[in-house]
């Protein structure tokens, strides 16, 4: 453990918008593509933003902001989570439902991109109230969403629940059975096995061969993971069964250390007793800012947007920054890191196992088959080995950041979908 004076307070306020938009410029001025194509990339396909009445189990009303911007339908449906967060807003739902456009792209399923927000904290919500939210926000979008449209999966504070109770709103409403509205469902409504852990294993798949490109042996290898979620959990222990000492992770309630390496299976026990990382008898509590700041070979920030800042990149020791979050490093903070050597392996690239499972479910939903896990695994490795691929061989031809090569192969694919369908009329 070490620079705990180098590591900086949590992150300043950041902009997703201005960094996705930042990153499209660029990747766009590489391309040359012209102002116009430019324009039509910067700008969403279709924005809804509507307000979510809720009667709370006490009586009263209160009056919830929802958003569902379709970045891009070149590809395919529009594809993307659905968030619950104090933080949602409209611009930053611009930026997540731009970066599925590229990440689909990417990864190469037939999907455009699109992002859903409520901004509201579950944490103040009783399961009833969440309900109710997520059936009148289903309502109010219900317009605009489909199986061939837009497919909703889920993102921070959603999760299988959630999309069950979205499928049966839609469904009601259609009067039939839509399996193939959301992703991310529970198993037995034709969810997909391996999709609750496909992010995390995706993340730790891209981990292990960033580490093997550096010559970094995972058995003699050290990770700090940010955040415990459905993102950081899975990475940790996935990470954990390769070897790899997790020494800190972290969640909402604050950080915890071990240098020998945390017991993963035995803190996952732990946080399924009492909710949160903290309190773990085998470590000691840490600042969650130095956790960023954490000697260690590979950093893992799996929580959410704008946490590396120009304000503490330069503390970052790992050699290696994974994002299994969505935009945890600032546009700012990626300029350092990359100054600094220190492989960023952008969020489009690292964090795109779970939407290639979504694409997955939702050909199951569409064949009505279902897939055994293994094959659900094996398909899973090899797209995120060929998008690695894809990305390392483009950045070692170009001179270019891994960012800048996963954007620009995206924007690529996405141009030339375009330049093939035309402009109509
Ligand atoms: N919310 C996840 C993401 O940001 C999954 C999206 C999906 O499966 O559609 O990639």
């Amino acid at each position: 453990m070490a620079h705990p004076e180098a590591a900086a307070t949590p992150p300043a306020s950041t902009d997703p918008l201005s960094d996705a938009l930042a990153q499209l410029a660029e990747a766009a001025s590489a391309l040359d593509l012209s102002d116009g194509l430019h324009r039509l990339l910067a700008t969403p396909r279709r924005e809804l933003q509507v307000s979510v009445p809720l009667r709370r189990d006490d009586g009263s009303t209160a009056v919830l902001s929802g958003y569902r911007v379709q970045h891009n339908f070149t590809r395919g449906p529009a594809k993307g989570g659905l968030r619950y967060s104090p933080s949602v807003d409209l611009d930053e739902v611009r930026a997540l439902a731009m970066w599925m456009t590229w990440k689909c792209a990417l990864v190469d399923v037939p999907y455009g991109g699109a992002k859903g927000g409520v901004a509201v904290d579950p944490r103040d919500h009783s399961t009833s109230e969440l309900e109710r939210i997520t059936r009148r926000y289903t309502s109010e979008i219900l317009p605009i969403i489909g199986p061939d449209v837009d497919i909703p999966a889920p993102d921070i504070g959603t999760d299988e629940t959630t999309m069950a109770w979205i499928m049966d709103t839609f469904s009601v409403a259609k009067g039939y059975t839509v399996p193939g509205v959301v992703t991310g469902k529970p198993i037995s409504l034709g969810g997909s096995l391996g999709r609750a852990l496909a992010t995390s294993r995706g993340v730790a798949h891209i981990a292990l061969m960033a580490m093997a490109s550096r010559g970094i042996d995972p058995a003699h290898a050290t990770a700090a993971v940010q955040g415990f979620g459905k993102v950081g959990r899975g990475t940790a222990r996935f990470l954990a069964d390769a070897g790899v000492r997790v020494r800190a992770v972290s969640d909402i309630d604050g950080a915890i250390y071990s240098h020998d390496g945390l017991d993963i299976a035995r803190l996952s026990e732990h946080v399924d007793r009492t909710g949160s990382v903290v309190g773990f008898d085998a470590s000691e509590q840490i600042d969650p800012a130095y956790l960023l700041a954490l000697e260690v070979d590979v950093l893992v920030p799996a929580a959410v947007e704008g946490v590396l800042t120009e304000d503490n990149a330069h503390a970052v020791q790992a050699t290696i920054v994974v994002e299994g979050a969505n935009g945890p490093t600032t546009k700012a903070a990626d300029a350092i890191l990359q100054q600094r050597d220190v492989l960023v392996v952008p969020d489009i690239l690292a964090n795109a196992g779970g939407v290639v499972v979504s694409y997955f479910e939702w050909v199951q939903a569409n064949q009505a088959y279902q897939w055994n896990e293994r094959e659900v695994n094996d398909r899973l490795e090899e797209k995120m080995a060929r998008a690695w691929h894809d990305v390392v061989a483009h950045a070692g031809a170009h001179g270019r950041t891994f960012r800048q090569a996963a954007t620009m192969i995206a924007v690529e694919r996405v141009v030339e979908a375009h330049r093939l369908r035309g402009l109509y009329p």
